[in-house]
């Protein structure tokens, strides 16, 4: 019977590290035509390397351990690098109020000190002047006390499979493959090019990000589902917006994998091609 085959499916598809919440989800999965993806810990590592440091006159290492302290709450995939090249053991006590900024960045009070540590849009928005950077990666500028003390760069390492994932996915009969991104437009496109990904947004904020989908659902054709995958930091919104709301990572936030319609338990992008196909399969048994 119909129920049964979808039981099935579902189940197959479990057994592989692929959680589906429901058979109109598996249906909407198998007319997947657009994939958007988010960029941070979805299409690369999410784990980075600091690659320099560039301090105004304060020390490296205090310039890092400030900015290690001020992100100890925070689950992003940047504070985690700085966690790890930082190396120390993190004193809580030193840490005040801490205000994550999605997109932006994070406020928190280091030793009593004001920290600011996010992107360029994050200290325009507090009118601290910061130095442009042409280094290659994901720059993080750091404040003290609203005086801007230095920058962070750290290179986003792309995930061995996201090439492959997004060449699948096209073999798969996907049209149209999309990258959004909160980080800055070189490090977007520089990604999004050597994926092979057709289109790119970058500088997005959250709300931003929720906005580009609408226009993608409103510019195709209605058969034509619109899934996107994310990792789950910041995206909750975007999940639930498109067609099929696709979260890797099981690690991944709470928020995530509450809003998404697939969780894949592995944040190895061939899942996602993988998805598509199981889905594809279960819909030609079914009818
Ligand atoms: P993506 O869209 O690539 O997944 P996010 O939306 O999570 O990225 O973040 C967008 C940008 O906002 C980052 O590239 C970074 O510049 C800044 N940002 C967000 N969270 C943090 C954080 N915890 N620490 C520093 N910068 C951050
Ligand atoms: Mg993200």
């Amino acid at each position: 019977s119909i129920p049964l085959s979808f039981f099935a499916g579902i189940g197959g598809a479990s057994k592989e590290g692929i959680l589906i919440k429901g058979s109109n989800y598996m249906e909407t999965l198998s007319q997947a035509k657009y994939v958007v993806f988010d960029k941070t810990g979805t299409l690369t590592q999410g784990v980075f390397e600091v690659s320099g440091v560039h301090h105004n006159e304060m020390e490296n290492a205090k310039l890092l351990e400030y900015a290690a302290l001020a992100e100890s709450a925070s689950s992003h995939p940047i504070s985690k690098s700085l966690q790890k090249a930082y190396g120390g053991q993190i004193d809580l006590s030193r840490v005040g109020d801490v205000e994550e900024i999605a997109g932006y960045g994070i406020k928190a009070q280091v030793d009593g000190r004001t920290i600011a540590i996010g992107n360029s849009k994050l200290m325009k928005e507090l009118g601290i002047e910061y130095y442009d950077c042409h280094s290659v990666g994901t720059i993080v500028h750091i404040a003290v006390d609203g005086e801007y003390a230095g920058h962070i760069v750290i290179s986003d390492i792309v995930k061995p499979h996201s090439k492959a994932a997004v060449a699948e996915l096209k073999r798969a009969g996907v049209e149209k493959t999309v990258m959004l991104t909160g980080d800055a437009k070189r490090v977007a496109e520089q990604v999004a090019g050597s994926l092979g990904i057709d289109e790119v947004y970058s500088e997005l904020l959250p709300a931003d990000k929720v906005a580009k989908v609408e226009e993608l659902l409103s510019a195709k054709q209605e058969k034509a589902k619109l899934a996107f995958v994310g990792d789950g930091i910041n995206d909750a919104p975007v999940l639930t917006r498109a067609d099929i709301g696709i979260a890797m990572g099981a690690m991944g936030s709470d928020a995530a994998i509450e809003a998404a319609d697939v969780v894949l338990m592995d944040d190895d992008p061939m899942q996602i091609p993988k998805a598509v196909k199981i889905s594809r399969k279960c819909i030609r048994i079914v009818y």
